[in-house]
């Protein structure tokens, strides 16, 4: 039996939280830990009982949708609607926070942001982070977490390419399949 990483097991919740995302411009997820207990998470999305962008479309104004609360803040004003204490915890985000977000993050007192992607990755941003000391961190997932079948999908393919191998007597598509096959479901 093989146990998920900690780091694996929350950047894993950050996805499924991006999936709940109403801004079709970016889909966000954010989750705050502290002693390895998850305390709040977000995504992108409109105020509580507002319209939202996939209904509506995006609100824009000089490029940005207006409508959106990024989900960083959402999380964090989690935390402030119930009274969570934010100092000294980590954020498990999908995508490295804009500006804004990151002057929050460093604000509520937050001291490590893990991050699946990099997103536009502002130098002051970099710099704000650095000088408050709060350290960055890129953990991509690896671990196909979220997907209940993965296990048998892995075995499909493994199955399909078996049956490639036995038939084709064309090496080179037979390796460039399988090369694309490793790298998109990491056999
Ligand atoms: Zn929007
Ligand atoms: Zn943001």
């Amino acid at each position: 039996m093989k146990r998920i990483p900690w780091d694996q097991y929350f950047m894993a919740q950050s996805h499924l939280l991006a999936m709940r995302s109403t801004c079709t411009r970016l889909m966000v997820g954010a989750t705050i830990v502290r002693d390895k207990r998850i305390i709040a998470g977000g995504y992108n999305g409109s105020v509580s009982g507002g319209v939202h962008c996939i209904d509506e479309g995006c609100y824009i104004i000089d490029g940005h949708c207006v409508r959106t609360i990024h989900a960083e803040a959402n999380a964090l004003l989690q935390c402030a609607k119930f009274g969570v204490p934010t100092d000294g915890a980590e954020i498990y985000v999908t995508h490295f926070p804009c500006l804004q977000c990151c002057k929050q993050i460093i604000q509520s007192g937050i001291k490590t942001v893990y991050y699946a992607k990099d997103y536009k990755n502002h130098p002051y941003a970099l710099d704000l982070f650095k000088n408050a000391g709060v350290e960055t961190r890129k953990v991509e997932l690896t671990e196909l977490l979220i997907d209940p079948n993965y296990q048998e999908k892995d075995a499909y393919i493994h199955h399909l390419l078996e049956e490639l191998k036995r038939q084709t007597n064309d090496q080179e598509m037979y390796q460039a399949l399988k090369t694309e096959a490793e790298s998109l479901f990491r056999l």
